[in-house]
């Protein structure tokens, strides 16, 4: 009884062989729960956890990759990344200016979205990527489980299944799990320092953080950038959580963004989409309009594999699709269907069939341009909401490419991939 003389929520009256329980009076204090011996108790709402087929899954064994690597193939450091030569390369043309080297000119001009507010956005919006290795300390040794943690692994058989979910949980728009090849590690950081990741580090859990379209629409003003901003440091903000979790059930993981290792393939293998002309992963919910974080790992969850006839579509699609080449500003993007197996500059990783882009050109836009440009995302065709109709363009253009053409036309007629206006977009987000 309580103290109103109502019966308890869990009541044992003499003669009973089993409690009576009054589901609407519990107030999930969980006190019968902690105090059953038996475990007999379970609380109201809730069901036993149930193993189901899917979670036992078998790894890709196929081994079907959607891309060609040559036989040479050669270690590559970050070192050599576009990025890095800023600081390493004095003969490179933008050595030490960084993508907002130009802002203050483009400010002074007075563009619509090209204002201070808008640009001091942008560089804050990096804020939590650029101090990610702050919040974790180097003392921290990601490559062993986190020392606070259980001696005891997880090893339940719905790991790959939770992780997922938990990197879902932290924001991922989409997750996959591939086997680690080697060949997309950087041999060593923008110092040149090796990385030596232990071969027991054997997984990558790959996820893409979704940019706001209206956002990237407005490319290439500081609106746009703004949101390329945001988009690193939501990776940032995911992939720490995720490591995190994974050391304390007992695992390494080591958060990643552009860092450690190459993203684009690691995604392509984790399944998560294809590599379009553009250099740039292609998925098909978003399209080219993602960012991507990884987590390197010992867990032995599940790999994914790619989606054989989604990515060989993507390829088909490039190949009569020039419309990322047609709007890049620096003309970095190659037109045509020929593959090659090298680019033009030090750059660019030598040794997979694939369009190179310029990075030395489309960089010293970004520069000129006082930000970072994404009107190869923006004008991509893949880029679209994710919603029904846009679903149904990617499943045709999966199954009957002579409609490939017909696609583009209509795209083109429809106004997609135009740049939209800066203004009504920071007008927009108030309404949001
Ligand atoms: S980011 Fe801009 S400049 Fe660079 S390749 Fe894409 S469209 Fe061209
Ligand atoms: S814009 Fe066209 S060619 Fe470029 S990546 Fe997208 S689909 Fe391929």
């Amino acid at each position: 009884m309580d103290v109103h003389g109502d019966p308890s929520p869990l009541t044992f009256n003499e003669g009973d062989t089993a409690p009576k329980i009054y589901q609407d009076d519990c107030t999930q204090c969980m006190m019968c729960v902690r105090a059953c011996p038996l475990d007999a108790i379970i609380p109201s709402g809730t069901k036993k956890r149930k193993e189901t087929k899917h979670l036992t899954k078998k790894d890709p064994e196929d081994g079907y990759v959607p891309y060609e690597v040559s036989e040479d193939w050669e270690d590559f450091s970050e070192a050599d990344t576009i990025f890095a030569r800023v600081h390493n390369d004095s003969e490179f043309k933008n050595y030490q200016q960084n993508e907002w080297h130009g802002a203050d000119a483009m400010i002074s001009k007075n563009i619509p979205g090209y204002g201070k507010f808008e640009h001091d956005m942008s560089s804050a919006g990096w804020t939590l990527y650029d101090s990610r290795r702050n919040i974790n300390p180097k003392k921290t040794d990601f490559t062993k489980p986190d020392p606070s943690s259980s001696d005891i692994k997880d090893k339940s058989p719905t790991l790959t299944r939770d992780i997922k979910r938990a990197a879902r949980f932290y924001g991922a728009s989409h997750v996959g799990v591939a086997k680690i090849d080697r060949r997309w590690l950087y041999s060593s950081n923008r110092e040149r320092e090796e990385y030596n990741i232990p071969e027991t580090i054997n997984r990558v859990i790959v996820m893409a953080v979704e940019m706001d379209y209206e956002g990237i629409a407005t490319s290439p003003a500081f609106t746009s950038a703004a949101n390329t901003a945001l988009g690193y440091s939501q990776m940032a903000f995911i992939e720490i959580e995720l490591s995190a979790l994974i050391r304390k059930l007992g695992y390494s993981a080591i958060p990643c963004g552009n860092d450690m290792s190459l993203s684009v393939p690691q995604a392509v293998d984790a399944g998560l989409g294809m590599i379009g002309r553009h250099g740039i992963l292609i998925t098909k919910k978003y399209g080219p309009r993602v960012r991507i974080a990884k987590v390197l790992t010992d867990m032995p969850i599940h790999a994914d594999r790619p989606d054989k006839k989604f990515c060989e579509s993507v390829t088909r699609f490039c190949e009569v699709c020039e419309k990322c080449a047609t709007t890049c500003p620096s003309q970095s993007i190659p037109y045509g269907k020929t593959l090659t197996w090298k680019g033009e500059t030090r750059s660019n990783i030598p040794g997979v069939k694939k369009w190179y882009v310029n990075p030395e050109t489309c960089y010293n836009f970004w520069v000129e341009n006082g930000s970072e440009c994404s009107n190869c995302i923006r004008s991509c065709p893949y880029n679209k909401k994710n919603n029904f109709f846009h679903r149904i363009i990617v499943w045709v253009t999966k199954n009957f490419s002579w409609m490939d053409r017909i696609i583009i036309k209509m795209d083109d007629l429809m106004g997609y991939g135009k740049q939209k206006d800066p203004q009504k977009y920071l007008d927009s987000i108030e309404k949001q």
